[in-house]
This record gives structure tokens, sequence and C-alpha cells, in this order.
């Protein structure tokens, strides 16, 4: 069986004073489900209790010359369990292409980190008519072998989704998971990841392929991201 996941992505957010909604986070989480929180990656160490953390991306080398970048093996040492690899503000803002993504999931798995591996087609793409086969390219080319659903989570989050307040449909979403479960098989846990709220969690995770959310504003408060966890437990 898929674990349940409720992940938040903090992304360029936070500063220590947002430890207070983390731990509210903490002392909230329903049982049941994984509840995680991917902070910057300076509060990862001052993550309370109770959470499962990760990064939010990783370099592919252990240590080196590599100034600013964080390795996975770092991520690992600040208490990360989890690395998300390949979020479209990675693939837009760094220019990472799916073969970085494949080498950074690699490099998760190294430092013993779950990767959860995300994935996305642009709205000109949807248009087209063309997500399935997106997806499956960009499946193909950044899930490493060896994945398994212990050291592996897909995301999939539709770009013109993500911070736009447009949420896919459970159509739309219920078509793509449908299609990546038979592509990883049935234990692989499948993320939705756009523009998710505590308004609409519970329609999204009501899809037989749907084993959590990936969020990002909704994370950054507990009083909005824990009634999405609670909808995800509740399922
Ligand atoms: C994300 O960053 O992965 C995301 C889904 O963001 P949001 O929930 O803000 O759309």
């Amino acid at each position: 069986m898929p674990k349940k996941i409720a992940a938040g992505n903090w992304k360029m957010n936070g500063l220590r004073a947002a430890l207070g909604e983390a731990r509210a986070i903490a002392e909230g989480a329903p049982s049941g489900i994984v509840t995680l929180l991917c902070p910057p990656a300076t509060l990862l160490a001052a993550m309370p209790e109770g959470l499962a953390t990760g990064g939010q991306c990783c370099h592919t080398n252990e240590t080196g010359a590599h100034t600013g970048d964080v390795s996975a093996e770092m991520l690992a040492d600040a208490g990360a369990t989890y690395c998300i690899t390949g979020h479209s503000e990675r693939r837009a803002d760094h220019g990472e292409r799916d073969a970085d993504v494949l080498a950074q999931t690699e490099a998760a798995w190294r430092a013993g980190l779950t990767a959860i591996l995300c994935i996305g087609e642009t709205l000109e793409q949807r248009e087209a008519g063309r997500t399935l086969d997106v997806l499956s390219a960009q499946l193909a080319g950044s899930l490493p072998e060896g994945a398994t659903a212990e050291n592996t989570v897909v995301a999939y989050e539709p770009v013109w989704a993500i911070g736009t307040g447009k949420v896919a449909s459970p159509e739309q979403v219920a078509e793509v998971h449908d299609a990546l479960r038979a592509q990883v098989g049935p234990d692989m846990s499948l993320l939705y990841g756009g523009s998710v709220k505590a308004a609409n969690a519970a329609d999204i995770f009501e899809l037989g392929n749907v084993d959590g959310a990936l969020v990002g504003g909704a994370s950054l408060r507990a009083a909005d991201f824990l009634p999405i966890a609670e909808a995800l437990a509740a399922r």
C-alpha cells in the first residue's frame, strides 16, 4: 500500500520566526499519515520533533568546491529524510533538466533520503493534448533505475497550477495519476501538487490513485496546512 503523505514545500520562505508554525503543525499532525515539511535548508536543523522534514533540492556531489550548494548528505545530517527533486521552479530558475533531476534523485538515495520527484506539464503542452506523453517522457528521463516505493515518491505538479490558484480538476488529476500508477507500480506514493487548499483537498484525496499532496503556499501556516493533512488522514 502506498504511504499517505501531506508534504509542505516552504520554498524560499521562512525565518526562525516561522518555527512556531512548524511547531503547531507538528503538534496538530494527524496520525496514520506522514506529515512532512520541506523548509529552507537554513531551518532544517531547527525543525521540531514530530514532523518528517526534507530538502527542496540537492547538489549531486557529496562535498566539494560548489559555492552555495547543499549536498544530500548535508540535508540528511540536518535531520532530513526526504528531498524534493525536479521541482518546476528549479527546472525554470536553474535550468535543471531531466538528467540533472535523475542525478539529484540518485544523490538523495545515496544519502538515505526518499526523493519526491516532481513532474508536470505546461499549459501549452496540456492545450496541445500532450500531457501524458510529456509526463511519461519526464518520468522516463528522471526516474533512475532502482526506484522503489521506499526510496521514491512521485509528485504530479502541473506547472500551470502551481501558485496560480488554478487547481487541476479531479478528472485531470485522475487521468494522470491512473497513468502514473501503471508506470510506477502499486506501492509508490503519488502526490498531487498545484494550489491545494483546505477547500479542495478532500475532492482530490477521494481519487483512487492520489496518496497525498505537495503543498506550497498553504503549507506556510498551520491553520491552512493542518486541515489538508486531516482531510488526507480521514480518507
Ligand atoms: C509547489 O510548490 O509544489 C506547489 C504546489 O505550490 P502551490 O501549492 O503554492 O501551488
